[in-house]
């Protein structure tokens, strides 16, 4: 199916507003295989409108039109569309009621040109306003389809998103499906440097990479008649593209890195205790969103002073006194303390300066230590990382998680 959108509006024309319903439109229309070719927009002039649906008609499946629905004498366009159709404007009269309720809700009193508003094209579907007073309505016609919405994008958006695309999505003929692959430890470029051959040929399925708190995605998007067609198309190029991302390539389903690592230890039952200095719980906050963790998650300290990991953790004075608290000795006992007063399988913890202040030459902001303690020895990551305090708390949390990650598939070998 093939679309284009019209707005109608001088507004528009006089560069008052931006035509953003076209841009979010177009999304949506996208997002189900519905492709849009034209974006016009035309005043509120009634021959100029009706070139403009002619010509919309001529070239596309379906016309989606927003502004001019108003109870103005200005607002012209379901006049405009009914005559180019050759359809009697008809009272519908739910949505009469709907509009004298709107203005009791709000307190005003309806003005009679307000009733204009419930006079939609004879036979069309429709399309109810919870958030104004002009009703949207589609009519279809001849194998062509007019769509008609507010303009005011509160009004526009809920009336698209519920009513319009759900009814264009079982007319579309293709399927949109997508796939998204999670990617922790390669940088965007790094990855886009893996992966560039098959992106300069991407061809039916198309691929996208994009980043996010430390993170990276890549998208592949197939069109075809079915969903699980797309899937299959879809495949060799993901298994492909997860053969060269090796381990860091942490979930093919979109699920965050918290979520994969927390259920490989509930799947293996190996239970954990966490330490945590700088990112004060947040490690434990991200294991306990997990449902069921209690079966795995056994503690979790929170030790800012030297006193509480001596006494909490049984960190030794003279490690903190020769290494700092900073420092991936203090990082090791303490990870092998809470392991060890926790009776656990493993401990983590983390140790690290998240700044703005406290930072030194020698010790900067964004240096952190974690360490991860198990059964058959302790393994660091020392980290410099760079950002705002949650962006610095955020990679140590992420770095934790996929320390334990990468430690339970060594495991399990
Ligand atoms: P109303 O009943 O509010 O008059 P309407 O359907 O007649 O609604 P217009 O009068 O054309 O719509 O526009 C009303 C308002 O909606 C505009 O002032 C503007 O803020 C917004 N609007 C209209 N068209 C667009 C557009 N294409 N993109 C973004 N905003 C728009
Ligand atoms: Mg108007």
């Amino acid at each position: 199916m093939n679309a284009e959108i019209l707005a109608v509006g001088t507004e528009l024309l006089m560069g008052q507003i931006a035509n953003t319903n076209a841009q979010y439109i177009s999304k949506k229309l996208n997002d189900i295989g519905v492709n849009v070719y034209y974006h016009s927009v035309v005043g509120d002039n009634p021959i100029r409108l009706k070139d403009s649906l002619l010509a919309a008609l001529k070239r596309s499946d379906l016309v989606v039109m927003t502004g001019g629905l108003g109870p103005t004498q200005d607002d012209i366009t379901k006049e405009t569309v009914s005559e180019v159709l050759g359809k009697k404007l008809v009272l519908h009269e739910e949505s009469l009621e709907r509009i004298k309720t709107f203005f009791n809700r709000i307190n005003r009193k309806m003005t009679d040109n307000n009733v204009k508003q419930a006079y939609l094209p004879e036979g069309c579907i429709v399309v109810e306003n919870n958030n104004g007073t002009a009703p949207g309505c589609i009519v279809e016609n001849n194998g062509k389809i007019v769509v008609m919405l507010p303009g005011p994008p509160p009004e526009m958006i809920p009336m698209l998103d519920d009513t319009v695309i759900p009814y264009l999505r079982e007319k579309s003929e293709y399927r949109i499906v997508s796939k998204y692959l999670r990617v922790f430890g390669i940088g965007e470029s790094q990855l886009e440097e893996l992966i560039m051959d098959l992106i300069d040929k991407q061809e039916r399925v198309t691929i996208a990479t994009y980043a996010k708190d430390g993170q990276v995605t890549v998208r592949l998007t197939a069109k075809s008649k079915k969903e699980d067609e797309g899937l299959c198309e879809i495949l060799p190029l993901q298994n492909e593209i997860a053969s060269r991302l090796k381990d860091a390539l942490y979930s093919t389903e979109n699920e965050e890195l918290e979520f994969v690592a927390s259920k490989m230890l509930l799947d293996n039952n190996i239970t954990i205790a966490t330490a945590e200095s700088c990112t004060g719980g947040l490690i434990s906050t991200r294991l306990t969103d997990i449902p069921g963790i209690s079966k795995v998650f056994k503690r979790g300290i929170i030790s800012y002073s030297n006193e509480s990991k001596i006494e909490n953790l049984g960190v030794r004075p003279e490690t903190l006194e020769r290494y700092g608290a900073v420092s991936s000795q203090t990082a090791i006992e303490m990870a092998e303390g809470v392991k060890k007063i926790a009776s656990t399988d493993i401990g983590i913890a983390v140790t690290g300066i998240a700044g703005p202040d406290g930072g030194t030459d020698e010790k900067p902001v964004g240096l952190i230590y974690i360490a991860l303690a198990h059964n058959s020895g302790t393994e660091t990551r020392e980290l410099r990382l760079t950002g705002n305090r949650i962006r610095i708390r955020n990679m140590t949390s992420l770095n934790a998680f996929d320390m334990i990650r990468k430690y339970v598939m060594k495991m399990k070998g």
